[in-house]
C-alpha cells in the first residue's frame, strides 16, 4: 500500500510554506497512488521523492535603475525541475505575487503536460515579482537585460529553453533574446515565442487559447455536442483568454465575459471579432484596465468579482492559479455549466474539481488541455534547429492533431468509476493526464540510473 497522506506530509515537511506546491503534488500523488501500487518499481526505486524535488534551483538579484534613475532589486528564479526526456521548457512570468512556491508548483505541473504533448521536452519553469504594469518600456527593457546578463550563465538550446508566460509576452521575449544575443554572440533558439518575422512559429501566440477550444470542442463530441450556439464565459484578457475567446467566436459559440485582476465585464449581446481587437490593442499595446471595453461598448464592468456568477454553458478560467474556488464551481453547476476547460495553469481549488466531478460535468486540468502553447513551442525549437519555417495552417494543423491525441488518450484510460457515482464511463481528465504524464518521466529516470 502506498501512503498518500504521510507522503504529502514528508514533502509538506521538507518544503515548508510552500502551498501552491504543496496543491500541485497532492493533486498528482492522490490520482497516481493506485497506478503506483500496481507497479512496484516506481516505490521501489524512490521515484516518487525524486520527482518532487527539483534538479536544479537558481535564485538570483536583478538590479536595474528605474525611471527616475533610481536602484530597484528583483528577485529571479528559474527552476530546472526535470530534464528526462530532453531539455527544460516552461515559461517565465512576470508578477508580484510570484515566489518559490507558485514556480516550483507550475514547474512540476510542466513536467507532466510537456509528457502529454508527446514531444521531447521536461519540465522548468522561471520568473521574478517583477511588475511590468505600471513600468514604461525602456524600464521593462532594462529589467529584461539585467535578468538575462545573469540567466544566460545557465540556459543554452539544448539545455534550457524558457518562453513566455503572464506578464511576459512578444515585448518582453524580444528584449530577453536581444540581450542573450549581445552576450553570447549567437543567434540560436534559446528562447521561443519570439516576434513572428523571425525564427517564433506562426500561430505561437493563438497556440494555447486556440487549442483550449479544440480540447473543449473534443470533450463536447464525446456527449454529442459542439460549441455552436453554446454561451460560454471567460476570466481573462491576456494571450490565453484573447485565442479562446477568438476560437469560440469562429466556431459559433457566444462568449460573454472577460476580466483582468480589476474585474470582469459582461457583455450581454456577446463579444465579437471586433470587440476583441479592441481587446488586443487594450492589453498588448496600450496596456489599460478591462474596465474601458465596458465604456466602450455598453457592457457591465463588475469591479472585484470573478465571472463564475454569470449562466453560462461553459466555463473557461484563463487568468490564474486558484481563481475558480469550491463556491463559484457550486454557482456554475447551479446555473447549467455542462464543461469547464482550464486555461491557466491549476485555475480550480481541489474543492472546485470535487464539486465538478461530483456534477459529473466535463473537466479538463489544465496540464491536458493548456498544452497547445508547449506543443507548437516543441515545433518551434525544432524548426530553430533545422533553421525552418512552417505556415500557419501547417502549425494550425500539428496543433488540433496533438489536442485531438491527448484527448484521445484521456478517454481512453481515465474512466473512473470511482468518480462516477452510477458506476458508469465518467471521463477523470485529471487521472490520465498525471498517470501518462508520471509514467513517461518515470519510466526515462529509472533507465538514466542515479537521476
Ligand atoms: P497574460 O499576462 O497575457 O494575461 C493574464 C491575465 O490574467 C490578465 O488578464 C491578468 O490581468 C489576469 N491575472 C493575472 N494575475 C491575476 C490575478 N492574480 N488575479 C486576477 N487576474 C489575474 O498571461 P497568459 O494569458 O499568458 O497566462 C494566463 C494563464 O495561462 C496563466 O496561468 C499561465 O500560466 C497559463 N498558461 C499560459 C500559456 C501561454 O501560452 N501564454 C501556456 C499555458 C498556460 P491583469 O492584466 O490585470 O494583470
Amino acid at each position: 500500500m502506498f501512503d498518500t497522506k504521510t507522503f504529502v506530509q514528508l514533502v509538506q515537511k521538507k518544503n515548508p510554506n510552500e502551498p501552491e506546491f504543496i496543491q500541485a503534488v497532492e493533486e498528482v500523488i492522490d490520482s497516481i497512488k493506485e497506478f503506483v501500487e500496481q507497479n512496484p518499481q516506481y516505490q521501489k526505486e524512490n521515484i516518487l521523492e525524486r520527482i518532487v524535488e527539483p534538479e536544479r534551483t537558481i535564485m538570483f538579484r536583478v538590479p536595474r535603475v528605474d525611471d527616475e534613475w533610481k536602484i530597484q532589486i528583483n528577485k529571479w528564479y528559474r527552476i530546472q525541475f526535470n530534464s528526462a526526456i530532453g531539455p527544460y521548457k516552461g515559461g517565465l512570468r512576470f508578477h508580484p505575487s510570484v515566489n518559490l512556491s507558485i514556480l516550483k508548483f507550475l514547474g512540476f505541473e510542466q513536467i507532466f503536460k510537456n509528457s502529454l504533448t508527446g514531444l521531447p521536452m521536461w519540465g522548468g519553469k522561471g520568473g521574478s515579482d517583477f511588475d511590468p504594469h505600471d513600468k514604461s518600456d525602456a524600464e521593462v527593457m532594462r529589467f529584461c537585460q539585467s535578468f538575462m546578463t545573469e540567466l544566460q550563465k545557465y540556459i543554452w538550446p539544448d539545455t534550457d529553453v524558457p518562453a513566455g508566460d503572464i506578464g511576459v509576452g512578444g515585448r518582453e521575449i524580444g528584449y530577453i533574446f536581444g540581450q542573450y544575443k549581445k552576450i553570447r554572440n549567437e543567434f540560436t533558439g534559446v528562447l521561443t515565442g519570439k516576434w513572428l518575422n523571425r525564427w517564433g512559429s506562426l500561430i505561437r501566440n493563438e497556440a494555447t487559447g486556440y487549442g483550449l477550444v479544440y480540447f473543449v470542442q473534443e470533450m463536447l463530441a464525446t456527449k454529442k455536442d459542439s460549441l455552436k450556439g453554446k454561451t460560454v464565459v471567460v476570466s481573462g484578457s491576456g494571450n490565453v483568454a484573447q485565442y479562446a475567446i477568438e476560437k469560440c467566436i469562429q466556431l459559433g459559440a457566444k462568449v460573454v465575459t472577460t476580466s483582468d485582476s480589476s474585474g470582469y465585464v459582461y457583455d450581454e449581446a456577446g463579444i465579437t471579432q471586433e470587440k476583441l481587437e479592441f481587446i488586443k490593442d487594450l492589453k498588448n499595446s496600450r496596456r489599460g484596465r478591462i474596465s474601458e471595453y465596458a465604456v466602450k461598448f455598453g457592457a457591465k464592468f463588475i469591479a472585484d468579482k470573478k465571472p463564475w456568477e454569470v449562466k453560462c454553458d461553459i466555463a473557461l478560467p484563463c487568468s490564474t492559479q486558484n481563481e475558480l474556488d469550491g463556491a463559484s464551481a457550486e454557482m456554475l453547476v447551479k446555473n447549467g455549466a455542462i464543461a469547464v476547460g482550464e486555461g491557466a495553469n491549476m485555475p480550480s481549488t481541489p474543492e472546485a474539481i470535487e464539486v465538478f466531478h461530483k456534477a459529473k460535468i466535463l473537466f479538463s486540468p489544465g496540464k491536458a488541455s493548456n498544452a497547445g502553447w508547449v506543443a507548437t513551442s516543441g515545433l518551434e525549437m525544432s524548426q530553430n534547429s533545422l533553421r525552418l519555417s512552417r505556415t500557419s495552417e501547417e502549425v494550425d494543423e500539428r496543433l488540433q492533431v496533438i489536442m485531438k491525441t491527448i484527448h484521445a488518450q484521456c478517454v481512453q484510460y481515465g474512466k473512473d468509476p470511482a468518480k462516477d457515482g452510477a458506476g458508469g464511463d465518467y471521463v477523470n481528465y485529471i487521472k490520465w493526464a498525471n498517470i501518462a504524464g508520471f509514467k513517461k518521466v518515470a519510466d526515462a529516470m529509472i533507465q538514466q540510473g542515479l537521476v
